[in-house]
């Protein structure tokens, strides 16, 4: 057999539309996943398709998470360390989070999300990929007056980018959709947004592949990347000892892809933030779409039966043991918005990480330092959404095509990262 043109790192939706994208104009594609399941975050996420969304690193975001620190039962946790890696991005991700950073992220997102969707649609359409897909948008739920009036002043903030929001009251939703409680006074409605079974889409993905002739081996784990004396990334070493030769490695191996960078000496400095979701059986009234309850951060959307609650944001390393405290944090973060919770029986229970760099962006391009290795990762919370356009960028680099996205703020080599 010969050498595969490239190997792709990571079954997640990243590399798997970056399979998928690159089998599609004829290279010779094989994904590697040391999983033998999908069970990633690119399955067990919210499935809001939220297009346009800001990065986590938003004004005023360091200090809150600051006074959230003492407090394991807040949505956004950090658990207390002195680990110097831990620190440094720390304080990066707190000098990204102003208004000029935030601007600059949304000139490139803002462009992301229409490409992204339009991406997708395409690929499911193609594939004819059954992943409860809605084009229903995403409703910002809101308990507090207060709060209803800056989420909408946060929505409008989209319109130059051409993202339409929509206001409205707690009766008129109630209205539309039977499923929310009188204590919400009303919801923003991010119009242009979907929502989707994430776990569906993977599949569907994976199951597309080999008919474009791509390969996709799970439950095979990568321990480090090949170089040659030159320098050049050569292929991938498993943990069997097998070598396996590419002309390039893409790596897409999430909170992972850090390790995996590190053994060909790159700095991809970035912190797992781990979320955690509980699926609900039994829910008298599911609501019609998905979205985010505004104060209590927990995401919701129905799929098929089923309502998954998704969220909180826990920075601390990698395995260790779920904290039950933050699963049920979910459900209580989610009583006072739907009725019916209660009645609700738990048929899953995942946690999954998101990849998180200290600049709120993705990392997504060639890594300069090392010919023929790709990175791309770093998604944090928009990774489902963000995957289908770094699938196209991924492909388009790799075969040297033109490509329109700002390199700068999402290429491998960063120097204000760290
Ligand atoms: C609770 C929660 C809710 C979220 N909600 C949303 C949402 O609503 N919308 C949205 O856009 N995003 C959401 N996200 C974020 C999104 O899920 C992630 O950004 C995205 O899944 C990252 O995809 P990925 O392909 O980079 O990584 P992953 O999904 O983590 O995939 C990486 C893959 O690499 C494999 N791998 C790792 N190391 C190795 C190795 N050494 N050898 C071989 N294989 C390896 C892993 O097994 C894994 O399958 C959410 C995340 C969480 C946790």
């Amino acid at each position: 057999m010969g050498s595969p043109r490239t190997v792709i790192v990571g079954a997640g939706i990243v590399g798997l539309c970056g399979a998928y994208e690159l089998a599609k104009r004829g290279v010779d594609v094989v994904v590697l996943d040391q999983s033998a399941t999908f069970d990633s975050a690119s399955c067990g996420n919210a499935g809001l398709f939220s297009i346009g969304h800001y990065p986590l690193t938003r004004p005023g975001a360091s200090w809150r998470g600051l006074r959230w620190m003492f407090n394991s039962s807040s949505p956004l946790w950090i658990r207390p360390s002195l680990s110097p890696d831990l620190l440094r991005w720390l304080w990066t991700f707190h000098r990204h989070c102003n208004d000029a950073h935030t601007e600059r992220c949304m000139r490139t997102l803002g462009a992301m999300g229409w490409r992204t969707i339009q991406a997708l649609e395409e690929m499911i359409s193609a594939e004819s990929i059954n992943c409860l897909y809605r084009r229903s948008g995403w409703m910002d739920l809101i308990l507090d007056e207060a709060n209803l009036d800056a989420a909408a002043r946060e929505g409008r903030s989209l319109a130059p980018m051409g993202y339409r929001t929509d206001r409205i009251s707690g009766a008129e939703l109630r209205r539309r959709d039977g499923a929310y409680r009188d204590e919400v006074a009303g919801a923003i409605h991010y119009v242009d947004s979907a929502i989707i079974h994430p776990g569906q889409l993977v599949r569907g993905l994976a199951d597309a592949l080999p008919r474009y002739g791509a390969t996709i081996r799970k439950g095979v784990t990568v321990s480090g990347l090949e170089r040659d004396g030159a320098g050049k990334c050569v292929g991938v070493r498993l943990s069997t000892g097998e070598v396996v030769r590419a002309e390039t490695v893409v790596l897409a191996a999430g909170i992972w892809s850090s390790e995996l960078a590190k053994s060909a000496g790159i700095s991809v400095p970035m912190q797992p933030a781990r979320g955690y979701h509980v699926q609900l059986e039994g829910v008298s009234q599911l609501p019609v779409t998905g979205g985010v309850m505004h104060e209590t951060f927990v995401a919701y959307n129905p799929m098929g039966n089923q309502l998954r609650l998704a969220g909180t944001l826990e920075i601390a390393p990698t395995g260790r043991p779920w904290m039950r405290r933050r699963l049920n944090a979910l459900v209580a973060g989610a009583r006072k918005y739907l009725h019916g919770i209660d009645g609700g029986r738990a048929t899953a229970e995942w946690a999954g990480y998101r990849p998180c760099t200290a600049d709120g962006m993705p990392v997504i391009g060639f890594a300069r330092s090392t010919p023929g290795l790709y990175i791309a990762t770093g998604h944090a919370m928009m990774g489902l959404m963000l995957g289908p356009i770094t699938g196209r960028m991924i492909a388009a680099d790799i075969c040297g095509e033109s490509q329109s996205i700002d390199p700068e703020i999402l290429g491998a080599v960063r120097p204000d990262r760290r």
